[in-house]
């Protein structure tokens, strides 16, 4: 038995699926293509009922595409543009997304040939241990990463960065960066602790916009509170000033306010009291490209009072 042609040029499996229409394609009158495709070119009825069916199909996709089209061409020529619109702006995004990854790549590529490979007996060593002389507390701020602006290397130091670059104090209870800080200092022994505050820092934005006498609900505003010793001081000493030259003396404030919480932990406070351990403030100001640094001063300090401030010494510019 020969086997029978297509009724039309499509294939059964495209017309099942109505993959590819195009736009000039009429609809057809089932009537007439069963007419015209089925008996003829079949030419028995045996088979008749699978190519009706097709057909069947045919006509639906047709018809559902044709409904489609009408109903497109009722919706306001301006939506249809939005759409078209969107669907090219969300493609562009994905095609974005995925240059990104491929830079990522080749920057990934690169370290390894460029860093890692040339310094092939350093990394040998990190992947046996860390043995970092610095913990650095840093702001999450992606204009601010310690290791790009004072070149720290692998293994250099240990790092945490929170919103603000704050060190709630021991009563407040377990966070990541208490964690950090007992790592770093009961296991890996860092001598130093470095924390880094910056200029335009929204965390601290944030803090110096609060209400004195509002309950914050906003996790920021929670997290932010804990400088609040910062604040409180800031809006002391700066009366006079405009609220951005108020957030940048609070920037420096709640470092120290952080170095202060240092203290609060009592096996922080025994290190640095027997010498074994050094805390340092750092502010950097990204707009003049400057560097601000300073050490507690462990024996000038007053922090048994309320009220009480850290003393510091060693303090340096770096411009
Ligand atoms: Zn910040």
């Amino acid at each position: 038995m020969a086997v029978p042609s297509p009724p039309f040029s499509l294939s059964k499996h495209s017309l099942s699926n109505s993959p590819s229409f195009h736009a000039s394609n009429p609809p057809l009158d089932p009537s007439k293509a069963s007419a015209l495709g089925t008996q003829n070119a079949i030419g028995s009825k045996a088979n008749l009922g699978g190519v009706e069916q097709t057909h069947l199909r045919l006509w639906n996709n047709l018809k559902k595409n044709s409904d489609l089209r009408l109903q497109a061409s009722r919706e306001r020529p301006g939506l249809t543009k939005e759409l078209k619109s969107d669907k090219s702006e969300r493609m562009e995004r994905i095609k974005r997304g995925s240059d990104l990854f491929d830079e990522m790549k080749q920057r990934f590529l690169s370290f390894k040939k460029h860093k890692y490979m040339q310094n092939l007996e350093l990394y040998e060593k990190l992947a046996k241990g860390q043995a970092p002389k610095f913990m650095v507390i840093a702001c999450a701020d992606s204009r601010v990463c310690p290791s790009s602006i004072l070149g720290f290397q692998p293994g250099e130091a240990f790092v945490v960065r929170n919103v603000a670059n704050m060190v709630p104090p021991y009563e407040n209870g377990p966070s990541e960066t208490n964690a950090g800080l007992e790592f770093a200092v009961n296991s890996l022994k860092v001598e130093n602790i470095l924390v880094i505050g910056h200029s335009q820092c929204g965390g601290i934005r944030a803090l110096m916009s609060m209400h004195d006498d509002v309950e914050t609900s906003s996790l920021i505003g929670s997290w932010v509170s804990v400088g609040m010793n910062a604040r409180v001081r800031t809006k002391a000493a700066t009366k006079l000033l405009n609220f951005d030259q108020q957030c940048k003396h609070c920037e420096k404030e709640s470092v120290n306010c952080s170095l202060a919480n240092l203290l609060t932990y009592p096996w922080v406070e025994e290190k640095v009291r027997n010498g074994e351990l050094a805390i340092h403030g750092g502010y950097y100001d990204f707009v003049d490209c400057a560097f601000e640094k300073w050490t507690l001063d462990y024996e000038e300090s007053n922090l048994k009072d309320k009220g009480g401030r850290v003393a510091v010494k060693d303090r340096a510019f770096w411009f």
